[in-house]
């Protein structure tokens, strides 16, 4: 079996290319790399093979300070404890010159990395690292003592708000795209082996049976009673919750919580650095999100990963549409493709997104998927499902205007497909067809 993974790659290289962007044309281009010169910053990074070393704390809660420990403490195992250690951006490596402040560090089960520019960008830079720590122990499925972690194994459990909200638009997600993302794939993701690292090729009545606990739907908002320890009493009452309807059933939501976290972040930075920070750049694996604009009102430049070639090797460079007026406006870049964590048996390739319809890997013709939006997390929801909808549906849906968002399409011959809005915003290097409304 041939296993390759580079979820975390970053799949399209950040550049900060000099040059303006020329037309696209519908033409062959021979493809060709930037000027070393032209060049200011390039991130190409891969997955690490293992999972980083963290600590397998618990998600904090706010449970009041100084209170005395409870002896039940197992009894509340639903109940996420309070964080402790010194802040995760600690421990990391920040360079900052110039008015600008970079790194690269492990998190969210994939490589992220930051370009923050502004006077206030070393502060911006560490409070993103720490809600991004914060945040993966609330979606992270896997890591021990993680919310998601905890409602999965349990069935019901004591949420944030965040875990909340992300699985809500999530569930919303999943109906405008008529099932083609669903957060509640998770059992049959699982059965490929794609959060285990043992890929199998589960069989047909095995994925039958699992799909049917693929039920979105029966994920429920609900509340939960919750002892708590106040004035030297243990008081019960209720707090926010999810509990699934069907047993057994699990929640995935590899294909929206990077944009969810990137949303957040461009949040935080509009309230707490809008003065500090004048542009930023951070990748969260394939999910990109630029803010603002780079010194002199220059616009971030995204390269657009070739498929079939190397990590870093890119087809297309597209401009961030943000803006220097006013705040830090956000425009996400993220890349759903078929060459980020797969596996082949006897020559067949299996991916790690599903079609819901089928229970198998999503085998259509197309290698990548790649969507820009202002909203991170509907950017992150849709290439995963556009993925599954396939070329035909996935440019009807852009059609039917349900929400306002680009895409570039990338087929297995490498060749690359453009919503018009784009059209003048990306420089391309490959046979490129312009898909108009
Ligand atoms: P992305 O790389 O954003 O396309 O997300 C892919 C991840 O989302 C996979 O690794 C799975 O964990 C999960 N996933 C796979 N198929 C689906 C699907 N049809 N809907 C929602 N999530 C999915
Ligand atoms: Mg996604």
């Amino acid at each position: 079996m041939k296993v390759k993974s580079l979820t975390g790659v970053l799949l399209a290289a950040i550049l900060a290319l000099s040059g303006c962007v020329g037309n696209v044309g519908t033409i062959s281009e021979k493809k060709e790399s930037p000027a070393v010169d032209d060049v200011q910053e390039e991130t190409v990074v891969t997955e690490p093979e293992s999972e980083p070393e963290q600590s397998a704390e618990v998600a904090g809660d706010e449970t009041a300070e100084a209170e005395p420990e409870p002896e039940e403490e197992e009894e509340d195992e639903d109940e996420p404890e309070e964080e402790q250690g010194p802040p995760f951006s600690d421990s990391l490596e920040i360079n900052t010159a110039d008015g600008k402040s970079v790194a690269a560090f492990y998190a969210l089960d994939t490589v992220i990395s930051m370009t923050i520019y502004g006077p206030e960008s070393e502060n911006a830079l560490k409070a993103a690292a720490d809600l991004i720590d914060r945040l993966d122990r609330v979606i992270s499925p896997q890591r021990e003592g993680s919310e998601l972690r905890i409602l999965n194994e349990n069935g019901n459990a004591i949420c944030s708000d965040e875990l909340i909200e992300a699985v809500s638009l999530g569930q919303e997600y999943g109906k405008a795209t008529d099932g083609a993302f669903n957060i509640a794939i998770y059992p049959v993701v699982d059965a490929w082996g794609f959060f285990s690292g043992e890929y199998r090729v589960p069989e047909a009545e095995e994925i039958e049976e699992l799909l049917t606990l693929a039920r979105p739907e029966d994920v429920k908002e609900a509340e939960r009673p919750s002892k708590e320890w106040s004035n030297g009493r243990r008081n019960s009452k209720l707090k926010k919750g999810i509990v699934f309807e069907t047993e057994g059933m699990k929640i995935d939501l590899g294909g929206i919580g990077k944009g969810y976290i990137a949303d957040k972040i461009a949040l935080m930075f509009n309230e707490d650095y809008a003065d500090g920070v004048t542009g930023a750049v951070i990748s969260l694996g394939g999910n990109i999100i630029c803010l603002g604009k780079k010194p002199e009102g220059k616009s971030f430049k995204v390269g657009l990963q070739d498929p079939g070639k190397a990590v870093g090797e890119y087809l297309a460079v597209i401009t961030a549409a943000t803006s220097s007026e006013g705040n830090l406006t956000p425009y996400s870049i993220v890349t759903s493709g078929n060459y980020e964590r797969f596996f082949e048996v006897d020559g067949v390739k299996y991916t790690h997104i599903i079609d819901p319809e089928t229970g198998y890997p999503v085998e259509n013709g197309l290698a990548s998927v790649t969507v820009t939006s202002d909203d991170s997390a509907l950017a992150d929801a849709l290439t995963t499902a556009l993925f599954v909808m396939g070329y035909d549906k996935a440019v009807e849906f852009w059609r039917s205007g349900t929400y306002d968002f680009e895409m570039a399409l990338i087929d297995e011959n490498g060749k690359l497909y453009l919503t018009e809005g784009l059209k003048d915003q990306v420089k391309s290097y490959v046979q490129t067809e312009i898909i108009t409304r």
